[in-house]
């Protein structure tokens, strides 16, 4: 662990810490909140590797992006379909197992359509 360098007679400490960014291009791989310092690049990976990560040559995929790269190239592993409602309407839903990505039959697209359609036919009711 390295000290902080002080300077005898001043308040003034320098101190550097390591940030580490997903190579995945997510835009919040830690959720919500400031982006976690580590002490040193070897604190960083042994700490997120704990944490999931995934660090490849000079590339660094948080879980979700890892899952992802994993479905992009295996293929996901979908839940059996099951019964869903979006805005009151009837569909199926499955998940991947993976990387959680949902798929809908029918398609979202298709249903924010339909929906859209449904509002347009009641008035445009609850537009405010
Ligand atoms: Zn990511
Ligand atoms: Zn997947």
């Amino acid at each position: 662990m390295p000290d902080p360098r002080t300077l005898p007679t001043s308040p003034f400490m320098i101190v550097t810490s390591v940030e580490v960014q997903c190579s995945g291009g997510c835009p919040a791989p830690y959720g919500a909140g400031e982006p976690p310092l580590f002490e040193t690049i070897d604190d960083a990976i042994r700490i997120l590797r704990d944490m999931c990560w995934v660090f490849v040559g000079n590339r660094a995929l948080c879980p979700g992006c890892a899952a992802a790269a994993d479905c992009a190239v295996t293929g996901h592993q979908w839940t059996g379909w099951t019964k869903d409602m979006v805005e009151g309407l009837p569909c199926e839903q499955r998940t991947c197992q993976h990387c959680a990505v949902q798929e809908y039959d029918p398609p979202l697209a298709e249903l924010e359509v339909l929906v859209r359609t449904m509002w347009d036919l009641n008035g445009g009711a609850d537009a405010g």
